[in-house]
């Protein structure tokens, strides 16, 4: 048996993750739930003095919006889309039947006007867009989404329906690379606080065929992306368990994103993968929060 099928049914016997019966799909027990909650309250208390614009936007994002990220043309193999049944009485007997004897029910199933979101930056865009320009000193918001991609997996840390914690800044080059730079300053201090090895490291979008590698090396190469990893299933192999991205100006010009001289506005996004943080506390310090560190419970707020 693997390491990482070992970490995952240890978290289904100790109930902290329920089975679904599908991989990358679980519930999660009420000390699952807190240990997030804790590490968001963490997170705000690093956060919540720089003024973010707080949003919360449900799991699923509007297609148009979708269709013009160009989602599908980087990450295809990802993407989930919400389709429904929007048939009379006569389709439905047909697909009952189709069902009953165990044919493909879900052919005639059409596309809604909602696809699952893929990170919580994406439904930020366009909604800040529709303002017009953006404020003098730019853009500051703050966001939380579970987040759909289609990599089933029996690694505990690669979940299918998952949350991300954003911050998105909005403004000039100089804004938002420094911007970037903070949270991860912030990153490493707060993993330390909380007892957890971390590296950073230069990083790159899983894009998708041919061009899409491409793609990976022009953004490694100028720094784009970089990688908070923390041991989860593996020393050898740690999980990315926070990301900084810099979109220099392409989210900008699409979305038209514009500071208040008309600027074409840079972007960048801090991502903390949120189930992954909490599966690396608990693979670090043991699946009993009662035995964590004493100055570990006591960052996270537990009462001794
Ligand atoms: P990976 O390289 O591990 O696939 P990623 O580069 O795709 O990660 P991002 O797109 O930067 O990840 O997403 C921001 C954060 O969301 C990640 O740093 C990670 O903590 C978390 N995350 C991404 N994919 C998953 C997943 N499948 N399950 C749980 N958390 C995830
Ligand atoms: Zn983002
Ligand atoms: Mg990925």
């Amino acid at each position: 048996m693997d390491m990482q099928t070992s970490l995952l049914d240890r978290l289904f016997d100790t109930g902290l993750l329920i089975d679904t019966g599908v991989e990358g799909l679980y519930g999660r027990s009420g000390a699952f739930e807190d240990v997030i909650a804790r590490f968001e309250r963490l997170i705000d208390a690093y956060g919540g003095a720089d003024g973010a614009e707080a949003m919360r936007f449900p799991p699923g994002m509007n297609r148009a919006h979708f269709e013009s990220s160009g989602y599908m043309k980087s990450f295809p193999q990802l993407a989930g889309t919400v389709h429904s049944f929007c048939g009379g009485d006569l389709d439905h007997m047909s697909l009952l039947q189709c069902m009953e004897v165990g044919g493909d029910w879900t052919k005639d199933q059409k596309a809604t006007d909602i696809v699952l979101t893929p990170a919580a930056c994406y439904p930020l865009y366009p909604t800040i867009a529709k303002r017009g320009r953006l404020p003098a000193g730019g853009g500051l918001y703050d966001l939380q989404s579970y987040c759909f991609r289609h990599e089933p997996s029996n690694d505990p840390a690669r979940q299918q329906l998952f949350r991300m914690r954003e911050y998105v800044c909005m403004g000039t080059q100089e804004h938002v690379t420094t911007f970037r730079q903070t949270w991860m300053d912030r990153g490493l201090e707060m993993m330390a606080k909380v007892g957890l090895d971390v590296t950073m490291d230069v990083a790159n979008d899983p894009f998708f065929g041919r061009a899409g590698r491409m793609m990976a090396n022009n953004q490694r190469d100028q720094n784009l992306k970089f990688e908070l990893l923390i041991p989860v299933t593996s020393a050898a192999k740690p999980t990315a368990c926070m990301s900084f991205n810099y979109h220099q100006d392409a989210f900008g010009a699409k979305w038209g994103l514009n500071l208040e001289n008309g600027d074409v506005a840079h972007t960048a996004c801090v991502g903390f993968g949120l189930e992954r943080i909490a599966l690396a506390l608990f693979a670090r310090h043991g699946l009993d929060i009662a035995a964590w560190p004493a100055d570990v419970r006591k960052v996270l707020g537990y009462q001794d």
